[in-house]
């Protein structure tokens, strides 16, 4: 029975053929595999490591990581604008409404005063909307990479532990040349008493 090249094609793969075919086998020197990986082992060997011994060593983060989120505290409006972003609902946020005597007798004012302000890092997966969100900017991150822990629940932070993330935000980075736009010019104000018009 006559056999077509693509039914050779699954039997015997093409890489097989040409080792069968005569004249084709390829000579190799004995030990010339091992000299060229001791080589590769020795050039390893003299390059400076780009790896730490995470986590005895850390490295050090870029400006921008995401490592944990910190909460300016005075600055929380009780919005709630970032936990109805989150996407994980991992926020959670308490409050109550206080009156506050204002200047002059006036009426009172009622303010929001936040409770409770909490993050659960178990559930959030570091999107950093919230942080964009917020208008009053009370979330920023800081640079933390390692708050592992061994009980999950203790990987919920409440309002005091995120205000202490706060000295782990870096200084805010400086701006790129011409980021600020050309120098606005202050608008005129009006021409003072007796000044008069030019031609009037
Ligand atoms: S968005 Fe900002 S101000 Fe509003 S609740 Fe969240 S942290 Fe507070
Ligand atoms: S980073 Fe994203 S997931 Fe995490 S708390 Fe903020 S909004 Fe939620």
């Amino acid at each position: 029975m006559a056999v077509s090249e693509s039914q050779v094609d699954e039997l015997v793969p093409r890489q097989e053929l040409k080792t069968l075919s005569p004249g084709k086998t390829k000579r190799t020197t004995f030990g010339i595999g091992l000299i060229k990986g001791l080589g590769i082992t020795l050039r390893h060997m003299l390059t400076p490591a780009v790896t730490v011994q995470y986590p005895d060593e850390s490295a050090p983060l870029p400006p921008r990581s995401r490592g944990i989120i910190a909460l300016k505290e005075e600055n929380c409006t009780v919005c709630m604008l970032c936990a109805r972003e989150c996407p994980d609902w991992c926020i959670y946020i308490e409050g109550h409404k206080e009156a506050r005597e204002s200047v002059g007798g006036k009426r009172a004012k009622k303010f929001n005063v936040l409770d409770r302000f909490a993050i659960d890092y178990a559930l959030c997966m570091y999107c950093g909307i919230c942080v964009e969100v917020c208008p009053y900017d009370a979330l920023f991150w800081g640079q933390l990479d390692n708050y592992s822990e061994h009980d999950v629940t203790q990987l919920t932070h409440e309002m005091e532990q995120l205000n202490q993330w706060m000295y782990q935000v870096p200084p805010p980075e400086e701006l790129e040349i011409g980021a600020m736009g050309p120098a606005v010019k202050p608008a005129a104000g009006p021409p003072a008493a007796g000044v008069e018009k030019e031609g009037a």
